[in-house]
């Protein structure tokens, strides 16, 4: 309960909703019960049990009382005078009532139906609103951890959960126990007598499906664990088509993804099994009151006709059942909805669970912005892990402003992470990292970030067009801008060579571009940003000869002037870096300028340039 008193929070303000619900039902539930009453002076009517008090009673119009008794009075009295000009317009009349009453009852029920919508959609927007605004805050650690898929069905799966529960104790909360009330005082008023009787039986089936519906909470979290799960599978599947088929691991990923299938059907089985046991419960509990009612109330009625006309009479005696047969659906929508809230708790859990998560990098309590670049970045005896696992061990160096430094070692090594800690998509675990002589951690990330351009390996692009993809974050951008940076990174012609040039929609993730050419689109996003400081990311290696050197062309272009921290596995793309340092086992083992490492003996670079053949 708790968990869903956080999460119907995200419904706020209530009084929007909760007024017209409130008013709604209200009348819904007043007509619902009018309807049904509605039946005895049918019935009296059809079967005439007019007698001779009756007619005298109702032969004037009864004198004007705000009461229940008053409006009875002067409805009877309306058939009486309708019956005396011709029966069958008595019969029109309450037939008129009737569709009247019914019609009424459901408009209310939709208008009631409409502000409950309301409020379920507004609950559900919000949610999935804050979680994705949680993942755009949380920290780069979170998303190696948590599974991709893992994240989608938390947005999707759980959240729909949530909307259809949340829809349902909303039901529960205000419009069923209320229906049932207004049917009960319905029932009161026909025969107290009865009513006390059937409120006996009906505790006994509630514990029953109690008892069934606790259960439910495990099953319905392993089955959106496992959702989670065949996402994550056939995401991987979707990318990696191209490898799975050339290892031939078709067999290998239907395998895997048949297990985790097999398990979401077992887990929605026995989740299914134990919901669809609370409504036979409910159901043939419902009927035994029935039954136990009709021998109960049928036996006062016989009495009656031997013992004169003081107890209940026969039409209103099957008004009486009419209604109750309208208690059993309130109360099993109730049973249901309480089989649902149980089943809900757990997506509720794995929603918070993100919302709840830690945000590890944050801005700092009276953090700065750094307005301009103007120094040096400094690394100081920076260590760090990932989780418990050792990475940088003691790495210290320095980039002066305009000046580039070059990371160069085997893979897994520590480059990226290096590369990684400037724009604090991590905290160092010991050590420091400096800015003009200053903690970076006493800087604001934005800030930092705003002076920073990433040209990697993985090229993110969006499906959107070009000029949305250079501009990125900045849609007001000029189109003299957006042209200059393509030009600069060697963009602008195959740009003008594709179908509506910039407003060119390039797919999803670039699809329907080169290597190449997404590359330079890179490339023109960072030189748009005109940023003071470039960390590129082994930024040609996936490319061929010739895309390399339109690439490298464009990259020589965009580090003019700025300050460069280069990572390379092509020794020849940063032959002219200020400084080369040499990573091994995450130490810095060399460190000078080319020819300073090419002068060295048995050096490591040597060795490299050697095996690249670069003198
Ligand atoms: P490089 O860029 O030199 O290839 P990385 O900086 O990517 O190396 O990785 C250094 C080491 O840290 C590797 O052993 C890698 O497995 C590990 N590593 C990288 N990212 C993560 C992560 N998010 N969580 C845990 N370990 C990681």
């Amino acid at each position: 309960m708790k968990t869903y008193s956080r999460l119907l929070m995200f419904a706020k303000p209530y009084g929007k909703f909760v007024i017209p619900f409130f008013v709604c039902t209200l009348f819904a539930s007043f007509f619902s019960v009018f309807q049904f009453a509605l039946i005895i002076p049918l019935l009296n009517f059809l079967f005439d049990h007019s007698t001779v008090e009756s007619l005298q009673k109702y032969a004037t119009a009864p004198s004007f009382s705000f009461s229940a008794g008053y409006f009875k009075d002067l409805f009877y009295y309306q058939v009486h005078h309708l019956k005396i000009m011709n029966p069958v317009y008595a019969l029109y009349f309450i037939a008129a009532l009737i569709v009247l009453a019914v019609l009424l009852t459901n408009i209310f029920r939709y208008l009631a139906q409409r502000s409950m919508v309301n409020a379920r959609t507004m609950l559900v927007k919000k949610i999935r609103e804050a979680i994705f605004e949680k993942i755009n805050r949380l920290h780069m650690g979170y998303f190696t951890k948590e599974k991709k898929g893992d994240l989608l069905s938390r947005m999707n799966a759980d959240v729909f959960e949530i909307e259809a529960v949340a829809g349902n104790s909303l039901e529960i909360l205000f419009k069923e126990p209320y229906l049932l009330i207004a049917y009960f005082i319905g029932l009161f008023v026909i025969s107290a007598k009865l009513t006390f009787f059937t409120l006996l039986i009906i505790p006994v089936s509630a514990i029953g499906i109690a008892m069934v519906t606790k259960k439910l909470r495990k099953e319905a979290s392993d089955m959106q664990s496992s959702i989670g799960k065949l996402l994550t599978i056939i995401d991987e599947t979707l990318m990696g088509m191209r490898i799975i088929r050339s290892f031939n691991a078709t067999g290998f990923v239907i395998n895997r993804f048949r297990t985790e299938n097999d398990f979401y059907r077992k887990a929605s089985l026995q989740g299914f099994k134990k919901r669809e046991l609370a409504p036979i419960f409910s159901e043939v509990s419902g009927v035994i009151v029935v039954a136990c009612i009709l021998i109960y109330g049928g036996s006062m009625i016989l009495r009656n006709n031997g013992a004169g006309n003081t107890g209940l009479q026969a039409s209103e005696f099957i008004a009486f059942i009419a209604i109750f047969s309208q208690v059993i659906r309130p109360a099993k929508a109730m049973v249901v909805a309480l089989a649902n809230i149980q089943r809900g708790e757990a997506s509720g859990q794995r929603i918070l669970d993100v919302l709840d998560t830690k945000i590890e990098v944050e801005d700092h309590p009276g953090a700065i912005a750094l307005s301009a670049f103007k120094k040096s970045i400094q690394f100081k005896n920076v260590c760090f892990s990932y989780n418990d696992k050792p990475v940088l061990k003691h790495i210290s160096f320095e980039i002066e402003k305009g000046k580039t430094v070059a990371l160069v070692g085997p893979s897994g090594v520590g480059k990226s992470t290096i590369a990684d800690l400037l724009p604090r998509f991590y905290d160092v675990t010991s050590g420091s990292i400096c800015i003009d002589g200053k903690d970076i951690r006493s800087y604001t990330m934005d800030s930092i970030r705003s002076h920073m351009s990433f040209v990697t390996q993985d090229i993110i692009l969006f499906n959107d067009s070009i000029f949305n993809n250079i501009a990125l974050g900045k849609p007001d951008a000029s189109m003299e801008e957006v042209i200059r940076a393509a030009t600069i990174a060697n963009a602008h012609e195959f740009i003008m060579d594709t179908e509506e040039g910039y407003q060119t929609n390039i797919g999803d993730r670039g699809i329907r571009l080169s290597g190449g050419q997404r590359q330079r689109l890179s490339i023109a996003r960072a030189v748009f940003k005109n940023p003071a400081i470039l960390i590129l990311d082994e930024a040609t290696s996936s490319l061929d000869t010739e895309s390399e050197k339109l690439v490298q062309d464009a990259l020589n272009n965009l580090m003019q002037g700025r300050t460069t921290l280069v990572i390379a596995h092509r020794l020849s793309t940063i032959k002219e870096a200020d400084e080369i340092l040499i990573l091994q086992d995450g130490k810095i083992v060399e460190r000078g300028s080319h020819f300073d490492l090419i002068e060295l003996e048995e050096s490591i670079y040597k060795k490299l340039t050697l095996m690249q053949k670069i003198a």
